[in-house]
């Protein structure tokens, strides 16, 4: 048996069997990612000292057969714009190098109440800017599937855990595509929840209108089982949603069969992969099989989508990255004599090129005289985005796309062409614009063997629907 391999919920029950120690399995994690972690570059930080005395404790719970909470036991690893109290917390970026928080986020929170074991904080584009985390300070990390591909981004350390077998979850945050994007390019399956459900307190914000922490798992199971632990109602952010978490693991098994499906035209044909559209189609096949209905709707709004993210996004990031200044946080610039040298200096060594190019876009279409002309119209466009899947959803259950157009491309093939970049994120921005959930799961791997990503998307709140979806296709689907 290779502990690498277990679904969190398998763990947790030989832990809770004492059929494997605690401390014993995370020491062997511990080990595997000192091996691996060179080549990989997933993890940032390891927090091993404290990862093994919380395995202690899970230890010695089980001996004196006390209660186990419901990630007992189980490495979890954390995206470093999640702020784990006392242990660096970079962002992938220079200006936060040295950034130590006082203070836990959220969702940090409720995996250690629920016996969780946090093991490291993975790599990053910095700030969340990104799609390959080629844009992090601390060098990219590599898709496990093909050490000369990208891993996906910006949550692509989190996602290279869980595919390497690193770490048996991990947390990843989402703005554009963060999540399910990297999820699909190494083979995982990754949640962007509905907007509000997951706290974002101690979550670095990057787009505060579109962030959202979600989980990066082996299978749906785990993604339900660590979606209930980290949402629900945070007084601590004045976003989240009046709403209680539930078990969605009982949901799997109880809920419906028969699903309604929306195929978008608009998300087929140029631009797709053929391995991507050949994969997609397949599972499209397997729904009819499953006697689901399927039928092709369009979302007209659905071309506008980037640009519309990119405005609204970059306005969001240079506003708050505001705060880095060499004063509050982090990073300052050594030789600077007046204050506006200061922040100057300090921002100019501090950001990365990516960061800066956001923020001067996002200045620039938020100053006086083009403020309506863009970020205004952005906002308009937003609205129609999310009418769109608004009258989608009176009909369908849920709607389909792939995550991504591309498998993993090559390190360094778009680095130097933003746009081409950008274009990753074709189809995970427009859940982030509307608000909704949406899951990535594997749906295949091309002919070269690289894993490819079905999306499944659906209204507000409706979590339940995308994992019981997820969970039937995951079921029957041969990846
Ligand atoms: N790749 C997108 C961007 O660069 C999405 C990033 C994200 O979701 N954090 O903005």
């Amino acid at each position: 048996m290779k502990l690498a391999e277990l679904k969190g919920w398998e763990l947790r029950e030989l832990i809770k069997k004492g059929e494997t120690g605690c401390k014993e399995a995370v020491a062997s994690f511990l080990d595997e990612i000192k091996k691996k972690n060179k080549s990989l570059n997933s993890f940032l930080t390891l927090t091993e000292e404290s990862a093994l005395k919380s395995a202690e404790i899970v230890d010695k719970k089980v001996s004196q057969k006390q209660k186990l909470g419901a990630l007992a036991g189980i490495p979890i690893a954390v995206k470093d714009n999640i702020c784990l109290r006392g242990v660096k917390t970079t962002c992938g970026s220079h200006i936060l190098d040295n950034f130590v928080p006082p203070y836990n986020a959220t969702v940090v929170e409720k995996l250690k109440k629920e016996d969780a074991i946090i093991i490291g904080k993975t790599n990053l584009d910095e700030f969340a800017m990104g799609s390959s985390t080629e844009n992090s300070y601390f060098g990219p990390s590599k898709n496990p599937h093909d050490l000369k591909k990208v891993p996906g981004g910006s949550s692509g350390g989190s996602a290279v855990a869980v595919a390497s077998g690193l770490a048996t979850m991990a947390l990843g945050s989402d703005t554009g595509g963060s999540i399910r994007q990297p999820a699909a390019l190494c083979g995982v399956v990754g949640l962007k929840p509905t907007y509000g459900t997951v706290s974002r307190y101690g979550l670095v914000a990057f787009a505060s209108s579109l962030d959202q922490i979600g989980p990066l798992t082996k299978d749906v199971k785990d993604s339900a089982l660590l979606f209930g632990v980290i949402s629900g109602h945070d007084p601590n952010d004045s976003t989240s949603l009046k709403i209680s978490s539930k078990d969605y693991l009982k949901t799997l098994d109880s809920y419906k069969t028969k699903f309604k499906v929306a195929v978008p035209k608009e998300a087929f044909g140029a631009g797709n992969e053929k391995d991507v559209e050949e994969a997609v189609k397949k599972a499209i096949k397997l729904m009819e099989k499953l006697n689901w209905s399927v039928s092709e709707v369009s979302l007209p709004y659905m071309e506008y989508a980037i640009a519309t993210y990119y405005i609204i996004a970059t306005a969001e990031a240079s506003s708050n990255l505001a705060r880095y200044d060499g004063v509050k946080y982090g990073y300052r610039s050594k030789d600077s004599s007046q204050l506006l040298e200061l922040y100057q200096n300090t921002r100019g060594e501090g950001f990365g090129n990516e960061v800066k190019r956001r923020i001067m876009l996002g200045t620039y279409v938020l100053s006086a005289g083009y403020y309506e002309a863009y970020y205004g119209k952005g906002q308009k466009v937003r609205t129609f985005i999310k009418q769109d899947f608004d009258n989608v959803f009176k009909d369908f259950d849920i709607v389909i796309m792939p995550t991504s157009p591309t498998v993993a491309f090559g390190l360094g093939e778009k680095i130097e062409d933003p746009l081409t970049m950008y274009l990753s994120d074709i189809f995970t921005v427009s859940a982030n614009l509307a608000g909704i959930p949406a899951i990535s799961i594997p749906c295949g791997k091309s002919k070269a063997g690289l894993p490819i990503g079905l999306q499944i998307l659906a209204k507000p709140l409706a979590e339940e629907t995308i994992f019981k979806a997820a969970y039937m296709l995951e079921q029957n689907l041969k990846t």
